[in-house]
Order: structure tokens, then sequence, then C-alpha cells
């Protein structure tokens, strides 16, 4: 049997065209933007995808704008070979691979601001971090035309900013939002998983413990903020990992409830923390989400 073949196009107007084709033929365009390096998670979004649509769009660009000066720009693994076969392998169909000239062309200086959804969390410590998210996937959709869109709720504050962006600049297209992927030990599946060493992979175990744990206590009935909330900080830190933050939240408005407050059948656990430098970022949506399976 010949492998599945994937056209891998280079430049905005192709791939426009492209995705054009395919809505003229009648059928239904899915679209899964992505930096690359991918992993397990990509590949279930892109399974997902071919679940509402006909043909299956991929993008890899590891987009600059939304990486601050002191971040891991220039070192995010870049694997394309290795990436068109993988997504090959699941049934993709077109891939864009642009160059940052491409997505940005000289004289660039338009920018997508979300608001109130980019504040808490991630917002505060990758200042700009969401406008270039919310530039680049507006400039993706408005290349890719009409589809569904998936992206994962392991970066659900990003999902939530997607969302509304879509919904107020009137896009036409639907976005879907996927579970989180996690190996076998409860670690969400991240392209940045390949910088841990192999202790600081167990250390980053405790990320999925404290989310699991605190599910647990959400089950068994508990209710209060801080009863929730502060063991997963202290597991955090008990593991020698330095968290940017580790909040609770309504998980619509991403405002954090106080520590005092009762929160109510659906609550948002959200963290940022580093390990040696690595930053990790994992959520759980306490009734809704179902809890990591952890081992150990
Ligand atoms: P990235 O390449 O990191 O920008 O991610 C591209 C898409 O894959 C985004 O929609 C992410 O939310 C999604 N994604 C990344 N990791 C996972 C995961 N472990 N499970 C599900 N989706 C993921």
């Amino acid at each position: 049997m010949s492998e599945p073949s994937v056209r891998v196009l280079r430049t905005v107007a192709e791939f426009r065209a492209a995705c054009d084709a395919v809505r003229s033929r009648g059928e239904r365009l899915g679209f899964v933007p992505t930096m690359g390096a991918l992993h397990a998670g990509h590949l279930r979004l892109v399974e997902a995808a071919r679940r509402h649509a006909d043909r299956v769009a991929v993008s890899i660009f590891v987009n600059p704008t939304q990486f601050g000066p002191n971040e891991d720009f220039s070192k995010y693994p870049r694997t394309l070979e290795r990436d068109v076969a993988l997504l090959a392998g699941v049934g993709a169909d077109l891939v864009l691979s642009p160059s940052a000239d491409e997505m940005y062309p000289a004289g660039d200086t338009t920018r997508v601001r979300v608001g109130e959804l980019s504040e808490h969390f991630c917002g505060p410590f990758r200042p700009g971090h969401f406008e270039g998210v919310a530039t680049v996937v507006t400039k993706l959709f408005a290349i890719a035309g009409p589809c569904t869109a998936l992206f994962g709720r392991k970066d659900f504050q990003q999902l939530k900013i997607i969302e509304r962006l879509a919904r107020d600049l009137r896009l036409p297209v639907t976005v879907v939002g996927e579970p989180t992927v996690r190996d076998a030990d409860g670690l969400a599946l991240s392209s940045r998983n390949a910088y841990l060493s192999a202790d600081e992979r167990s250390r980053a175990l405790a990320i999925p413990r404290a989310l699991a744990g605190a599910a647990e206590r959400f089950d068994a009935g508990v209710r209060r903020a801080a009863e929730l909330i502060e063991p997963v900080r202290a597991a955090l830190s008990a593991a020698g990992l330095r968290p940017d933050y580790a909040d609770i939240a309504d998980p619509e408005r991403l405002f954090p409830f106080a520590l005092d407050a009762t929160v109510g059948e659906r609550a948002l656990i959200a963290l940022a923390a580093f390990c040696g430098t690595t930053r990790l970022i994992d959520n759980l949506v306490l009734g809704e989400d179902p809890a990591p399976a952890v081992s150990g």
C-alpha cells in the first residue's frame, strides 16, 4: 500500500487556494493550527478533525510574536520532516509550513487583542503572548477560510481566547476544544517535555498528581476555593517546581475565585510552573474533565 500523500505548502496563496478547492468540491474543511514538534496530542486533534470534516489541513508555524524576548523561540524544536510523516499516518491532507515573512509581510503592524480573558493566569507572566497567539490565529483563520478548527484543552486559556476572537470578529470558523492527551504516568503531552531531564520529568509528575488530588476533593464535595487550590500549590513547591501561578477560577470568564469563595459545579484549576528551566502548564475543569490517571 502506498503512503497516503500530504501536500506541504509554503505560501499563503497556495494554502488558501487548496482550502478553497476543498470547499468548492462541496467538502468540509477541518483545520489544526500547531507549532510542530508533533506528539500524540496533536495527532489526536487531526483525528478529531477527520470526524468533523472531509479534509484536514494542519499548519506548522513557530510564531515569533507569541514568544517573549527571554523565551524559547530560537530553541523551540523544529522537526518538519518527521511531523509531515506523522501527519501522513493519521490522514491529514494539507500542511501549511510558511516562513515568518509569509505570515508577517514586511511592515506588518496589525495585532489582535482579546481583552479580559488574557488578564489572568499566563497573561501577566507572558506579556504580549496572547496578543501574538490571537494575531497569528486570526491570520490563519483568514487564510484557511470557513472551517472547523480544533484546539487542545491543554491550553485552556488559549482555547477560550480563540473561541472569543472567532465570535467577536464574526469569523466563519467553528472552534472545537478537545481533551488533554496525557502520557501513561499522567503528564500532559507537550513539545516542551523534550527539554526535561529524567529527574525533572519525574518531578513534573507532581503536576498531574496535584490535579488528581484536587479532583478527588471536589468529587468528595469540597467547594471552598482554598481547600481545592492550596494543596495544589503546596504539592508543586514540595516537588521543587516553581509555580508562576496555580489558581482556581470560573471556567468561562477565567476570573480567579477568592480563597474564601465557594466554587460552583464547575471550576477551573490552571497552573504554570517551572521545572528546571522548562515552563509547564496544565489545567483541569473540576466537575467536567476526568481526573488525570496518575501512576505511583
Ligand atoms: P502547539 O503546537 O503547542 O501550539 O499546540 C497546537 C495545538 O495542540 C493546540 O491547540 C494545543 O492546545 C494542542 N495540544 C498541545 N498539547 C496537547 C495535549 N497534550 N493534548 C491535547 N491537545 C494538545
